[in-house]
């Protein structure tokens, strides 16, 4: 791979930008690999990059059944924060935020990280004691973030209206190296570092069955021929309970619409991240100047990726109220994607049943925060049985009732 450097785009303008090579190759599959990851989500790619870079291991193939980013991972609304509750959640969520500081010199390719800041509006007395006990909580965890008055609200973001009619802004939760990042490229960069290295990254070959013998898993039945595997990795967010049931095991997950929306460019008016969890709605302001509005989730399990109209109308009528300026903006679209909820709102990284067979799934509506720091764990996991990262998030949490409560800190969908 050439490595991408002002001296590449110096070269590249010189010659009409003719040299420029694919940035990951196009593989057929191989009949065996060492690892095999369902999955060419964030995910699924960020812990086949790690399996290569932290374990040498690059005899791996990461299968994808659409196109490469194009589930969760280049949907979602890139909020980045780490101010979670409880230990376990902080930790992994505040590893993969620091992995996204120095994220683009890793992957030579730029994902465009923005630590813009990210605060969460509390709105209700009962919020506002939950961020003050958050941020303490953060304070021993060594998260960096603090409890700020409405006056610094104010401050910070001018289009806010603090003395709402119906809930005031009490504070706020705010978060001063969280950000955003360009989802895309995120997945595009893991894409091609893993391809750098080896690793094949197969586009269009749908997983349709899991091959087992023994109790061991064996390979995968594919739309382009059965591949043998010594473990396996499944990493597809909203399906997981379809390639679980292939598995021959069952999982603790719903998978529902949550959908977002942007609107048409304007002006920068906004350079943080809010997010407003009682009235239901969060927003912040793209590159291209769009405003990016996430709502809730569907009440009731589907797979399509749309969502429905009803939430649209909730979403916008909640910023309204936050952002009065915003009123009269014309929205450009709006998508949804499938997202996998635990009951405890956090995710599983574990081992399961079937031996050799490991599972990455239940982040639900704020995975893209955790790329790095998932990828990081779950290589782990799979390469040496065990990650500091994951130990609290494996299956047997759901059968022993050790939830990690994260209902507070994932309250509104992001
Ligand atoms: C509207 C919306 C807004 C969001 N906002 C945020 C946010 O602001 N911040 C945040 O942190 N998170 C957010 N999220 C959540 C975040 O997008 C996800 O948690 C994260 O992207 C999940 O990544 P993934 O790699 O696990 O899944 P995905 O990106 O969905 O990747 C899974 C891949 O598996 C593939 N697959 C499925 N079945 C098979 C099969 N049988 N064979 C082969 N491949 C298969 C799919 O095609 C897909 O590409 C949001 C999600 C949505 C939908």
């Amino acid at each position: 791979m050439r490595r991408y450097s002002v001296f590449a785009v110096a070269r590249e303008a010189a010659r009409y930008h003719t040299g420029w090579e694919r940035a990951w190759a196009s593989p057929e599959p191989k009949k065996r690999y060492d690892v095999i990851i369902i999955g060419a989500g964030g995910h699924g790619l960020a812990t086949a990059y790690y399996l290569g870079k932290n374990f040498g291991i690059t005899n791996v193939a990461v299968l994808e059944k659409g196109w490469l980013g194009g589930g969760n991972t280049g949907r979602n609304t890139t909020i980045i924060r780490s101010n979670y509750l409880q230990d376990p959640s902080a930790a992994i969520y505040e590893k993969a935020r620091s992995l996204y500081e120095t994220l683009s010199q890793d992957l030579n390719y730029n994902v465009m990280f923005s630590p813009r800041g990210v605060m969460m509006l509390a709105q209700t007395e009962h919020e506002r004691r939950g961020y003050e006990r958050t941020a303490h909580a953060n304070a021993l965890q060594g998260v960096e973030t603090s409890f700020i008055s409405p006056d610094r609200v104010k401050q910070l973001v001018p289009i806010i209206n603090i003395s709402g009619p119906r809930y005031p802004v009490l504070g706020a939760l705010w978060q001063p190296r969280g950000g955003t990042a360009r989802h895309d490229a995120v997945a595009w960069g893991y894409a091609r570092a893993c391809s750098a290295m080896g690793i094949d990254v197969i586009q269009q070959c749908e997983v349709t069955g899991i091959r087992q013998k023994g109790g061991k898993v064996a390979g995968v039945t594919t739309s382009r021929g059965d591949i043998a595997c010594d473990k396996l990795g499944i990493v597809v967010a909203g399906h997981s309970g379809v390639l679980a049931q292939m598995a021959g095991f069952r999982l603790p997950i719903e998978s529902v619409a949550l959908q977002a929306l942007v609107s048409e460019p304007i002006k920068p008016c906004i350079d943080v991240v809010v997010m407003a969890n009682t009235v239901h709605g969060y927003m912040s302001q793209s590159d291209k100047g769009e405003l990016v509005i996430g709502g809730g989730a569907d009440g009731y399990n589907n797979y399509t990726q749309r969502g429905s109209f009803h939430h649209v109308e909730e979403t916008v009528r909640a910023l309204i109220e936050t952002f009065p300026i915003i009123s009269r903006l014309k929205m450009l679209r709006q998508w949804g994607g499938i997202v996998d909820m635990t009951g405890d709102r956090s995710p599983i990284l574990s081992k399961t049943p079937l031996e050799n067979c490991f599972i990455n799934c239940g982040w639900g509506t704020g995975g893209f925060k955790a790329i790095p720091g998932s990828g990081w764990g779950f290589a782990e996991l799979m390469a040496r049985g065990a990650s500091p990262l994951t130990e609290a998030f494996g299956l047997d949490r759901f059968r022993e009732g050790r939830f990690i409560d994260e209902s507070v800190a994932a309250g509104v969908a992001h």
